[in-house]
Order: C-alpha cells, then structure tokens, then sequence
C-alpha cells in the first residue's frame, strides 16, 4: 500500500469509497506520522483515542453507505477552536487548562460531515503573530528547510501549526483562522493552500476571538481542491454569529477546472515594493503569465491607499484586541494569580498569564480607544478602513475578476531572526495580506514556486465578495503549472 499520509484528500476519499482502507487505517498512518515528528512541535495536544474512535464510527457509517463529505478523514484542529471536552487555550497561558464544554460552530460542522480529530494545533498566542513564535508552547519548526542548512525556519503565524502539519503530511488538513494574514502567509511559507473567506461566511462561533471586525476562519490544505472541499463543510450562516451571513454555501469543489478565459486579473501597481527580492517579482510576473495562457485578461489596477493598510490595521486590530481580552480576569478562565483584593488578582493574572506580544497589544489597544486619542488614531483607522475597501469595490466595478498578488514579501526565515528589537519587522510580513481583512474580501494563497534556496513562496489571490469560487478556479491553475511541492522529511 502506498503510505496512506501522501495522499491528498479527494485521493483519499476515493480510497476510503472504494474500500481500498479504512478510516481507520489512515488515521493510525497519520498519528504514528504525528508521533515521529513531534520535534515539529505543530500539535500542542494530540486526541489519539478520540480520533480512533471517531474514525471507527466513520468506518461503521462507510460500511453502511451513509457518506458523509469528510467521511474518515482526519483533521488537525487549531488551538484557538474551543473543541468540547478537549482542552484549548489559544496557546496562552491565560486559559491554563480551559476544557470548553461546548464545540465551535466550525468544528461541529467538520465532524457532521464525517471529519476525524487528530488533535489540536499550534499558533501564535490569540493568534498574534506571523511566525508561531508568541505561542506559550514553544515555536513550530517549519518541515521546509534552506538548501545545504539545518536551520530550523519558522512556519509562518498565526496558524504555523496547521501549515507546518499540513506540510508534514500529519494531517490530510488543518482549521486556521486569519485576522491579518495568518492563514495565507503560514501557507505560503510551507508549500501549502490557505484560504480566507470572505468575513462573514465561516461562523466565528467558538472561536478565540483576537479582532472580531476582522477574523474570519479557513482551511489549510494540500492542493486548492482539498481547500474547497473544507471550505464547504467549515462555511455556513449560523444564528449565533450574527455576522455570519445567510447565503448558500456553493459545492465549490466544481469551480475546480472551471475555464477562466475571459476573466479579468487585476496588478496592483502599489504592491511592488521598493527592495523587493527579485524572485518575488519574478514569482509574480510567472503566475500572472500562467493566467493569461489560460485565457485570462491582465490589467494594470491602483490601489491607493494600500500603503496605509498596514499601520490601520495595527490599530484597529489591537484595539478590539484589547477589548476581547478583557475577559481574561482570572475570575472565569484558566489562570488565577491571588493578590490581596481583586484589582490586584486582576494585574496579577493578566501580567503573568499573558506573553510579551499580547501585552503591547494590549497596551495599544487601550492607548488608541482612549477619551483623548479615540478621534486621531481608532476613528482615523475606521475611515481609512473604508477607504481601502472603497478601493478594492472600484477595482471589481471596472469589471475586475480578482487581483494577483505576492503572498508574502519574502519566504521562510530562522526561529529568532526577525522583530526581536523591532516589532514593526515582524508586522511587515503582512503587508499583502492586511488589506484583504480591512476589506473583508476573500483571499486563497497558493504555492507558486522556489527562491533560490529551494524555500517555497506563494501567490495570492483577492476576490468579490463571496465568489471564493473565483479564487478556486484561478488557484487551480496557478497549481497546476507550478506544481505540487513537498519537503525533503528530515524530522
Ligand atoms: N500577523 C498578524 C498579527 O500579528 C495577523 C495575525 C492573524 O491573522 N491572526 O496581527
């Protein structure tokens, strides 16, 4: 048999169909992968009884004919989905040993359509981050590695677990969340399919919650159909987000091979960066020629309030930041410091339960909401807010298809190498991806390439509103000239 955990997902679902293995079997194949790897440090938790016996109840519904989408196949969860009766602490040390008793809206909707648990995954403490290195577990090792080095790079963040389990082969698949790049950057920099839909379409009940105006949740996957298949199963309104948005979820694995001829991909001419690495620009130039062999129209398009994105969003994130995490008190969750009255077990608990990250985010947070700053910097965000929005919605009315884009402006660096004394080096790594949450708009990255130390980099692509279809019909193309990219295991 060949090794069960190479498989892409619609692969394996084909396998499982035909009886060609059980659930069973390929769950076991993926957790004794997890097991040799867990130098990786991508799972904080791993679920192996559970995931057995969810994948025994797959198999009895197999045997049965009663298929669900995901049937027996197994996931990776991150750590900021509350999972019932499995521990989930969005890798802070605040929520110490929080066991929900509930199930994210989600997660649920994965093991309604027959998904297994492997376990749960790590991330970057409330998901603030771009390199999994704020995580109260440890940084995750990224399986790609710079050619003829054994420095450990970092996977990308928040979702760094996810991506590097994904790219591992210890998951068939993974559940991420992205307020500011966090699923499109981790993909980009492990050779993996990230997909952030637009707000609104995944519930963001029982999810941590980092910037509620801006969170959204998305699949990590091996291929963009593996995406569009989770995307079905994670996507739907629900009552109990209220904004979670009624529309139909569409099967958008059919997008999959869908001609694009005729379609027309916008360039940003404020995304080319000055002291942008050459491969990135040529990464670019390649995808947008791949396109047009496949019948797409190029045009030039301006986005010009793009450089302001980025400082927007590190206001406006870090303010609902600030508000959210006031209910980490020591008094409902996890983590209690004593002090000699409750102000006191307040600051106690907040300084040693939180990281270093989280409290400048804080910190800002409370600055910019403040009585005399509300007006010049949180006020001022939200109009500049909408002015990017107000940018991408001229774009689409020039009859804009979707936007091409780099994913990041650089690939994969070294655990410790980058924002140790400048936060702002580390919150650069978005500045493709910020705009796109600012805007709510959707956004697949997809592996594109190598630079010349044989690290992986990504493209991204910017939809309408809800037409992720779009962005799987492109992705897929984009995939299919650039190839699928796999590390050399040396874990
Ligand atoms: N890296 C960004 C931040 O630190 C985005 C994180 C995310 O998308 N969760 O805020």
């Amino acid at each position: 048999m060949t090794d069960l955990t190479s498989l892409t997902l619609a692969e394996a679902r084909k396998g499982l169909a035909d009886k060609t293995f059980t659930s069973l079997e390929l769950t076991d194949a993926h957790l004794d992968a997890i097991e040799a790897a867990r130098v990786l440090n991508a799972f904080v938790m791993e679920t192996p009884d559970q995931a057995r016996s969810m994948a025994r109840a797959a198999d009895e519904k197999i045997a049965k004919g009663d298929v669900g989408p995901l049937a027996g196949i197994p996931l990776g969860i991150k750590d900021l989905f509350a999972t019932k009766g499995v521990r989930t602490t969005a890798c802070s040390k605040i929520l110490g040993n929080f066991v929900p008793t509930y199930e994210s809206t989600v997660t649920s909707q994965l093991w309604r359509d027959g998904a297994v648990m492997l376990g749960k995954l790590n991330n970057d403490e409330f998901a603030m981050g771009s390199a999994n290195e704020t995580s109260c577990f440890g940084p995750v090792g990224n399986p790609w590695r710079r050619e003829g080095s054994n420095t450990t790079l970092v996977p990308g963040g928040s979702s760094g677990g996810s991506a590097s389990a994904v790219a591992a082969l210890l998951c068939m698949g993974a559940t991420a969340t992205d307020t500011g790049g966090s699923i499109r950057q981790p993909a980009a920099f492990t050779a993996t399919v990230g997909i952030k839909p637009t707000y609104g379409r995944c519930s963001r009940w029982g999810i941590v919650a980092f910037a509620s105006s801006l969170d959204q949740a998305g699949p990590i996957a091996r291929s963009v159909r593996d995406a569009a298949m989770l995307l079905r199963s994670m996507a739907g309104h629900d009552p109990k987000d209220t904004t979670s948005v009624d529309i139909a979820v569409p099967d958008y694995e059919a997008a999959i091979g869908k001609s694009v001829k005729g379609m027309k991909i916008g360039i940003p001419k404020e995304y080319r960066l000055d002291g942008m690495p050459a491969e990135i620009e040529k990464l670019w130039s390649e995808g947008a020629a791949w396109l047009k062999a496949a019948g797409a129209e190029l045009v030039e398009v301006s986005l010009p309030h793009t450089k302001y994105a980025l400082p927007a969003y590190y206001i406006v994130a870090p303010a609902e930041a600030s508000s959210n995490l006031a209910r980490y008190d020591g008094v409902r969750y996890g983590l209690r410091e004593q002090g000699r009255n409750i102000i006191e077990l307040y600051e106690n608990t907040r300084a040693e339960g939180f990281g270093a990250e989280v409290r400048r985010r804080v910190m800002i947070g409370t600055y910019v909401l403040s009585a005399g700053y509300y007006d010049a910097y949180y006020l001022r965000a939200q109009k500049v807010r909408t002015l990017i929005k107000k940018d991408f919605e001229d774009c689409f009315a020039k009859g804009v298809d979707a936007i091409l884009t780099p994913a990041t402006p650089s690939a994969a660096f070294g655990i410790g190498e980058k924002g140790g004394t400048d936060p702002v080096e580390m919150y650069l790594n978005d500045i493709f991806t910020v705009t796109v949450n600012m805007a709510g708009l959707p956004g697949i990255a997809v592996p594109a390439g190598k630079d010349r130390q044989g690290l992986p980099l990504g493209l991204q692509l910017i939809g309408r509103p809800f037409d992720e279809e779009t962005l799987f019909s492109l992705g897929e193309v984009i995939e299919q000239a650039a190839g699928r990219f796999t590390p050399t295991r040396w874990w």
